[in-house]
């Protein structure tokens, strides 16, 4: 009779999803957008210290935002990007999105929803970018037909934490006595 070895690999999706962090945009190794055309943004390494001990490296998607401007779908990275062999835990959020510009230092906010794939290295460059592509298109058809998803793009996450003066209001006069 088969049995299950102590050693078998545990599910890989996380129970702590979905994933709610925020960090710091930081230079990473430059591959993204070099060798790829898929510039990711890489946090900085408290937010990746924050992620819980069950956050498995891998593929990840979900929503992201810079400095809590518009709120983009993404895909992302944690892990060790084994096709190039890095020896520092990364991760690493492609928004899909057109920017005019890097933006680097600025607050990225992520809301991860969903596991997509274990990390690996392919045969090829082109394999791993032919596999990114697959990613970002899975992602962005998952994220488009779940209504959960769609609900936490709206979440108050993203959105900026407005001043009293901002919002125009001021704190209540007390009633006088
Ligand atoms: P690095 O190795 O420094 O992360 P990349 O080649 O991965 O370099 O490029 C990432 C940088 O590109 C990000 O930090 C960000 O400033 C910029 N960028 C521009 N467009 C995007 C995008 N759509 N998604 C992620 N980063 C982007
Ligand atoms: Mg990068």
């Amino acid at each position: 009779m088969a049995t299950t070895p102590d050693t078998a690999k545990p599910p890989t999706k996380p129970l702590s999803l979905p994933l709610y962090v925020r960090g710091t945009v930081v230079k990473g190794l430059g591959r993204g957008n070099k060798d790829l055309g898929i510039p990711t943004a890489n946090l900085d390494d408290g937010a990746i210290a924050s992620l819980p001990s069950d956050f498995d490296n891998g593929i990840y998607y979900g929503w992201a935002s810079v400095d809590r401007t518009d709120v983009h779908k993404m895909v992302m990275s944690v892990g060790y990007n084994p096709h190039y062999g890095n020896r520092k835990k990364s991760m690493e959020a492609h928004l899909i999105h057109e920017f005019p510009e890097d933006f680097y230092g600025s607050e990225l906010s992520i809301v991860v929803v969903d596991f997509l794939r274990d990390e690996k290295s392919f045969p090829s460059l082109e394999a791993l970018i032919a596999a990114i592509h697959a990613d970002i298109n899975g992602a962005s058809i998952n994220l488009d037909r779940n209504d959960k998803y769609l609900k936490i793009k709206q979440s108050p996450f993203f959105q900026r934490e407005t001043t009293k003066e901002e919002e125009g209001t001021t704190d209540a006069v007390p009633a006088s006595t």
